[in-house]
């Protein structure tokens, strides 16, 4: 859009970048209490929602009317003039606007699409990501000479699944931090004072929510934390949250950044020579691969994805999980992930991964539930995020849409790339008596409760060849089936 809107556009807490405003003469936020309360949010997720837009309404008074409702409904109806909105980020809010005769435009906050997504999905039934990855460089010419890769390959990640070093701390620099302001003060005392069901603790404000401080923050990741990206980015240690990651899902998630500013930044500094090809096409595959293909999918696969249950899990989130509590959780990479998730909102996608989802398939969480957890519990949460890495990556509930196989694994994954082993209460060679650790046996029991299924899986062979060789089988079914302490 070139000449100046006149009808106000509706900005949603998720669409604060200028790549959503530029153009638009007026623009209105909506802060809804009711919004605020419906779900027991983490805490400091809802900080940022509102520290976000009271940010953007006090950087620019004469264009942003902040309006304070009770619901999205009641101020729409209020403000009785014609709005537009860029398509939001879940299939509710888009059907609102919708019903409430706001006309809703594509949104510019994807590199790819919906059109050209769908063009390329064809009549396709399982989707991979590599696949759309090499797609997604040529059409947007990154890291290719050509139709070429830029060193031969496409994807290095060969190169990075380093266990981490044995040491307390990755020792690369600190990720850009936020200076707190009045705004957060009085964000704070607001959200002290409506006594909300939040979750977690509040904290000190650790992710950048202002246009300014998301290029901040991405200047210094690429900087001084890309260089270092690549080789340990599947690794955990206790005492380093952050380790070499960007912590730019925040600002990115809330339209801060647009996708494609971040990724031809990454290339150049891998071009002028100061980051090695592994590390900017990792990150590169995370934001130009990984998150437009889960926005795609959210849209492409529909609201039925999100029910599909292919292991027929249907345990309830229990309630030192759900209240993230984990006090009382001996097994030191679950408590280190769930501590995480209270104080921060955020632990890094391994421990998202392999130890929160893996304990939650080993356990037989319901889907769906964790899926809704995952979009409360953190600070990057949103519902077009979730389906594709929680129903499809770690419950492989959608029979395999997107991976070829579960993200299962046993202690000794976890032994090898993370340093929780050592200063466990349980032991992770041992899957039976007092110190089993339970993500080993774990694995068995699953892999024991779901052969029939998984048997066929040509990636599973060896698994199960594995479980066939047990002689201590029917111990591990009873322990684990009766098992209270994790
Ligand atoms: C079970 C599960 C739940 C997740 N929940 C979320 C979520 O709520 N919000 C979210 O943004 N990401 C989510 N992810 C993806 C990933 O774990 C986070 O994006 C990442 O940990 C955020 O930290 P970072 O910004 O430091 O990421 P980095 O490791 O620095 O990666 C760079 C960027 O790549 C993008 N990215 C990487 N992997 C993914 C992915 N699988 N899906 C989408 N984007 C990706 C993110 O924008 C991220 O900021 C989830 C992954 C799993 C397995
Ligand atoms: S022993 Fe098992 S429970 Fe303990 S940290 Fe290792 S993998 Fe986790």
């Amino acid at each position: 859009m070139t000449a100046q809107e006149k009808t106000a556009l509706l900005l949603f807490g998720d669409q604060l970048g200028p790549h959503f405003y530029t153009g638009h003469d007026e623009i209105v936020l909506i802060e809804s209490a009711t919004a605020l309360r419906r779900k027991p949010y983490h805490r400091q997720k809802l900080h940022l929602v509102l520290s976000g837009m009271r940010h953007l309404a006090a950087e620019m008074p004469d264009r942003v009317t902040l309006v304070r409702a009770n619901t999205y409904r009641e101020a729409i109806r209020e403000l009785n003039r014609p709005l537009v909105a860029y398509q939001p980020g879940s299939a509710a809010a888009l059907k609102m606007v919708h019903d409430l005769g706001v006309e809703v435009r594509p949104t510019p906050a994807f590199a790819l699409g919906r059109d050209e997504f769908t063009a390329w999905a064809g009549n396709r039934e399982r989707f991979r990501m590599e696949d759309f990855y090499h797609f997604q460089r040529t059409r947007f010419d990154v890291l290719v000479d050509g139709s070429e890769p830029v060193g031969g390959r496409w994807n290095l990640d060969t190169e990075n699944r380093e266990p981490p070093p044995r040491r307390a701390r990755l020792g690369v620099p600190e990720p850009w931090w936020p200076d707190e302001d009045d705004i957060d003060a009085q964000v704070r005392a607001d959200l002290d004072a409506m006594d909300l069901p939040a979750v977690g603790r509040d904290g000190p404000r650790r992710f950048a929510i202002t246009r300014a401080e998301a290029l901040a923050a991405l200047e210094v990741f690429l900087r001084d934390r890309l260089p270092h990206f690549g080789p340990h980015e599947d690794a955990v240690l206790t005492e380093d949250w952050t380790m070499a990651h960007s912590l730019l899902s925040v600002p990115l998630n809330h339209g801060l950044l647009h996708p494609l500013e971040v990724v031809y930044a990454a290339e150049d500094a891998h071009r002028s020579g100061d980051v090695p090809l592994a590390s900017a096409e990792g990150f590169i595959r995370q934001v130009l691969g990984w998150r437009e293909y889960v926005w795609q999918l959210y849209w492409h696969l529909g609201e039925e994805y999100q029910q599909r249950n292919g292991f027929q899990a249907t345990e309830p989130l229990p309630e030192w999980w759900s209240e993230l509590r984990p006090g009382g959780v001996r097994a030191a990479c679950l408590r280190t992930a769930l501590q995480g998730v209270r104080d921060h909102g955020w632990v890094h996608h391994i421990q998202r991964l392999m130890v929160l989802g893996n304990h939650a398939l080993q356990r037989g969480y319901d889907p769906a539930a964790l899926n809704e957890w995952f979009i409360t519990s953190f600070v990057d949460g949103f519902p077009w995020v979730m389906p594709v890495n929680v129903i499809g990556m770690s419950q492989h509930a959608d029979g395999g849409v997107i991976a070829t196989k579960p993200y299962l694994s046993g202690g000794a994954y976890l032994n090898r790339m993370t340093d929780h082993c050592g200063g466990c209460w349980f032991d992770p060679k041992r899957r039976t008596g007092e110190r089993a650790c339970p993500f080993t046996a774990g694995y068995w029991a699953w892999l024991d409760r779901h052969e029939e299924r998984v048997r066929g899986n040509r990636r599973m062979v060896r698994a199960v060849q594995g479980l066939r060789r047990l002689n201590d089988l029917d111990d591990v079914r009873v322990q684990e089936r009766e098992r209270e302490i994790f």
